[in-house]
């Protein structure tokens, strides 16, 4: 099947190309046909200019740029005598969003994924959005961002993804709540006493899902789960109180919609970014691709349990940063950010995280609400300021 009958390929850009989701997408492009349905315009990346440099051969990308100026020339020599132009830095990756992709997938880490994407959405692509820190922290200045761009704005986290297939757009009046599921992560059954003194290595080993260490250590925290909740307020328009978060270990159900009749609606499928990634990336024609079918008749059981906000206190910060609104996100999520950075090079814990993003967050509280996106940058800067002043006392 064509995705756009008659047509020439689809052109996309991809930020953050050498990540999970990154590698993910380039291997969905590929199972869907590779150049024929998709001219891949910009593939972006940071470190690993050798993947980098590799993607670009292979897709014949347009641009390849990496973050990291550092490694301009390096990545130049690695592409020399091929038709990639090579940028880097801020400005290159303003380069990668100009370019006239329709469609981006937004998969950088982290806050830095903010300004590309932003931008791609104001020139109207439509958004294939993993980076879900564009809307903590951009909230709904994102939203609206993407509104006046005239693109679309389609979810790749899983959850959201499982929201959106079972949101009916006909039907939104009868919205009652959004159900969001999660693992549990590596240390769902452990006391705070145990996860003390846990390592990096066992909090980024997920028992279901491959990811990137960032948000394999957020399912440790759930902290992941906290700017899921975030994200799922700004993308669905819903309020604090109609989000709920259900504890599923088998990570078989990646979310659910609850509507007022009493119905609940699940998207269901084995856990692999894939099915997500292909839906954004050709919304709404859903093709096939080749992930693992669910066997209902070796799925011996379905669990839930209700989260546990007093281990995993990072559940508890974002309903305060969505009680307490305006920039309550961006700087949770930065303090968050600067926290993680600490604990994976060892200055800090496990449970320091959460209760530095906590001090950083109430010291903050009264902050100026954001009237431009300058003003989330100033913030985000300030609260990894503050972070940073926290963790130098631990
Ligand atoms: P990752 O760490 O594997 O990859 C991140 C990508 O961003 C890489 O290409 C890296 O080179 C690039 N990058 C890192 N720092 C950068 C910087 N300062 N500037 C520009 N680029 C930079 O991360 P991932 O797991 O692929 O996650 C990407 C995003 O998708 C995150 O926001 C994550 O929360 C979200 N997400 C990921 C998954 C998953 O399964 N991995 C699922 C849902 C949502
Ligand atoms: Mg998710």
């Amino acid at each position: 099947m064509k995705l756009t009958a008659n047509n020439p390929p689809r052109r996309l850009s991809v930020f953050g190309s050498t990540g999970s989701i990154g590698v993910n997408t380039l291997d969905v492009i590929d199972h869907l046909g590779g150049s024929d349905q998709f001219e891949v315009m910009a593939v972006t990346g940071h470190a690993n200019i050798e993947l980098l440099a590799e993607q670009a051969r292979t897709t014949g990308a347009r641009l390849a740029v990496t973050a990291d100026e550092s490694q301009y020339m390096a990545l130049k020599d690695a592409l020399s005598g091929t038709k990639t132009d090579v940028a880097a830095g801020k400005s290159g990756l303003k380069e990668a969003a100009e370019l006239d992709a329709e469609w981006v997938m937004a998969a950088i880490v982290g806050t830095a994924g903010l300004a590309p994407t932003l931008a791609a959405a104001a020139r109207g692509a439509t958004i294939a959005l993993a980076n879900k820190e564009c809307l903590v922290s951009g909230g709904d200045l994102f939203v609206d961002a993407v509104k006046a761009g005239g693109g679309k704005l389609i979810p790749v986290d899983s959850e959201h993804s499982a929201i959106f297939q079972c949101l009916d757009n006909n039907q939104r009046h009868a919205l009652e709540r959004i159900i969001l599921t999660a693992s549990g992560g590596p240390f769902r059954a452990y006391t705070r006493e145990q996860m003390r003194d846990v390592t990096v290595q066992s909090a980024r080993t997920h028992p279901n899902w491959s990811m990137g260490l960032k948000i394999s250590v957020g399912s440790a925290s759930m902290f992941n789960k906290a700017l899921e909740m975030i994200e799922a307020k700004h993308l669905f328009g819903v309020t604090s109180d109609q989000i709920e978060v259900v504890v599923h270990p088998q990570s078989i159900i990646h979310s659910m919609v609850g509507y007022a009749d009493g119905s609940v609606l699940a998207q269901l499928g084995a856990p692999d970014m894939r099915t997500a990634i292909g839906y954004a990336l050709t919304y709404p024609s859903r093709p096939g691709l080749p992930v693992e079918r669910l066997d209902f008749t070796k799925l011996s059981r379905l669990d839930f349990e209700a989260p546990d906000e007093d281990r995993f206190p990072a559940l508890r910060l974002a309903r305060v940063a969505m009680e307490r609104g305006g920039l309550q996100g961006a700087i949770m999520n930065a303090a968050e950010e600067t926290a993680f950075d600490a604990f994976v090079t060892g200055d800090i814990g496990f449970l320091d995280m959460a209760g530095i993003a906590e001090k950083v967050m109430e010291a903050m509280v009264g902050h100026p609400p954001a009237s431009s996106i300058d003003d989330v940058y100033k913030t985000d800067e300030e609260a990894r300021h503050r972070a940073s002043g926290f963790i130098k006392h631990i």
